[in-house]
């Protein structure tokens, strides 16, 4: 057992029952929640099933109304309250997280910090939501537009970011007015759990805030089909969101998804080529390659295609592998022994078919006593080779030598995700034309990360529908409403 409690300076912070309608729920059954760096049990979980979920929907309908119609001002102030206790518990919320997840704890607490910067800008925001006066063909007659909360709304999270993918969503959704049931990933229900912990201490008004932990095919249909859910925000896998976008479509739900990606990463022949070996780092080792905006197929122009593969192979042997409580660790475990596993597939069936491995390329499973895998450098792997068609997760860079311009457009859109792009150049004109042809809905330009509050993040194509983010994320927990009047002023 590893012992997280003794960890933590707020020992309150452990929470592992279901937090519904302002209460912590056993639930009938428990389910183990393991350290993948060395595969020792953390916790027991409450496994509150569709019964459970029920309780949350009912609790959050329940509190819907009064909600919706709490004054914008004093959502801020709550919403504002949650950040701020986020942040003063940072240290806490960061050893949850590496711990449950895996990645390093530095980087744990960045995820806090990243998170909380969400919460932050949604209670800013609650006081900013706007509707117009519009001229109407109807003489006397005026009409105008308000914006209101959707209602209940379903959070479905993953993994990868246990607490920033929970803040990103829900707390634009409850300052706008809308009171949500969340239910975290089975691997990493703790952070949620101690982020419901500090809701109740914030003051969010009972079933306002709800998480439901357990099984998620008992769970789900729960989430996407009672009558009284208006909305589900889920982030995930391209597979399960269609799932849900189906279970959804019955009600006619409206649906935010953010999926999978397939990131291009492009470096063109005039980039800084030490730059760009230095972001490609930085933006493929985060979270161990486990991100859904993680660089997954490098493409280099020709001519500098020795200088980065040169510069990158020394860079990548130097990548710390560890627990991610030891300093100066940069890369923790996989999420589990199964993710290694699929990762050692993907490269092992690009080395059958050519592909040659510049550094690493192996498992560390039974080296190191937990589910790590070794940073990896690629080159000569085929377009058509599952590492270059799949979302890697994991800490592998596969690198693609390109010609053009225009072969790089053709190969980047090759794809049916779109979420995040990369590019590494110094030419205006480039920027423009690549960043216009290419189907991504974020692109960093001389930038490996492209996530803040203040902007949007989302994908194309099988990438998801919607934005989180900025002043767009508002948007998509409100209804737009019109409202036409007549006979007053004739
Ligand atoms: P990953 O491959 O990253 O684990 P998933 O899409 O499988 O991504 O999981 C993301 C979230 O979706 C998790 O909270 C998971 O429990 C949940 N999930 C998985 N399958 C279903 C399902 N059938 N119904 C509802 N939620 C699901």
């Amino acid at each position: 057992m590893s012992d997280l409690r003794s960890r933590l300076k707020d020992q309150n912070l452990f929470r592992t029952d279901s937090f519904i309608n302002g209460e912590w729920v056993k639930g009938d059954s428990r389910f183990d929640v393991n350290n993948p760096a060395n595969r020792s049990k953390v916790a027991d979980v409450a496994d509150v099933g569709a019964a459970g979920a029920k309780q949350a929907v009912k609790a959050a309908a329940a509190a819907n109304l009064e909600w919706r119609r709490t004054s914008p001002f004093e959502r801020a102030r709550i919403v504002k309250r949650w950040h701020d206790l986020i942040m003063e518990n940072q240290d806490d919320l960061g050893v949850i997280l590496a711990m449950e997840m895996g990645k390093p704890l530095a980087e744990a607490k960045g995820e806090i910090a990243y998170g909380a910067g969400f919460v932050e800008w949604a209670a800013e925001e609650a006081k900013r939501v706007h509707g117009e006066t519009i001229a109407v063909p109807t003489p006397g007659a005026r009409g105008w537009t308000i914006r209101q909360p959707v209602g209940v709304v379903s959070c479905i999270t993953p993994w990868n970011f246990p607490s920033a993918m929970i803040t990103r969503k829900c707390s634009p959704a409850l300052a706008v007015g809308c009171p949500i049931v969340i239910k975290p990933a089975a691997e990493t229900p703790l952070s949620a759990l101690a982020l419901a912990e500090l809701a109740a201490r914030a003051g969010f008004p009972k079933g306002v805030f709800n998480v439901v932990t357990g099984e998620a095919k008992h769970i789900g249909p729960v989430l996407t089909q009672s009558d009284e859910v208006a909305m589900i925000g889920f982030t995930g896998s391209t597979q399960v969101g269609a799932l849900l976008m189906e279970q959804a479509a019955k009600g006619i739900k409206r649906v935010a998804l953010e999926l999978g990606g397939n990131a291009p990463f492009i470096v063109m022949d005039d980039a800084d080529v030490e730059k760009a070996a230095d972001g490609l780092i930085q933006g493929k080792f985060r979270a161990g390659g486990q991100t859904c905006v993680s660089p997954n197929r490098v493409f280099v122009q020709e001519a500098i295609m020795g200088d980065l593969t040169e510069a990158l192979a020394e860079r990548v042997k130097k990548v710390k592998v560890g627990d991610p409580f030891e300093e100066g660790v940069q890369v923790g475990p996989l999420i589990h022994d199964k993710a290694v596993e699929r990762v050692s597939e993907l490269v092992s069936g690009a080395v059958s078919k050519g592909a040659k491995i510049v550094a690493g390329g192996k498992s560390l499973m039974k080296e190191m006593g937990g589910s790590f895998y070794a940073p990896t450098l690629i080159t000569g792997a085929d377009m058509a080779s599952s590492l270059a068609v799949n979302e890697i997760f994991g800490p592998v860079a596969s690198l693609y030598p390109v010609k053009d311009e225009a072969e790089i457009i053709k190969l980047a859109n090759a794809t049916p995700y779109g979420l995040a792009a990369y590019l590494y150049t110094r030419d205006a004109g480039r920027v423009h034309r690549i960043t216009e042809g290419i189907d991504f809905g974020m692109i960093g330009v001389n930038a490996p990360m492209v996530g803040s509050p203040a902007t949007p993040f989302g994908g194309m194509k099988q990438s998801g529908i919607g934005r989180e983010g900025g002043k767009w994320a508002a948007e998509e927990f409100t209804e737009l409403k019109f409202v036409l009047l007549s006979g007053i002023d004739e």
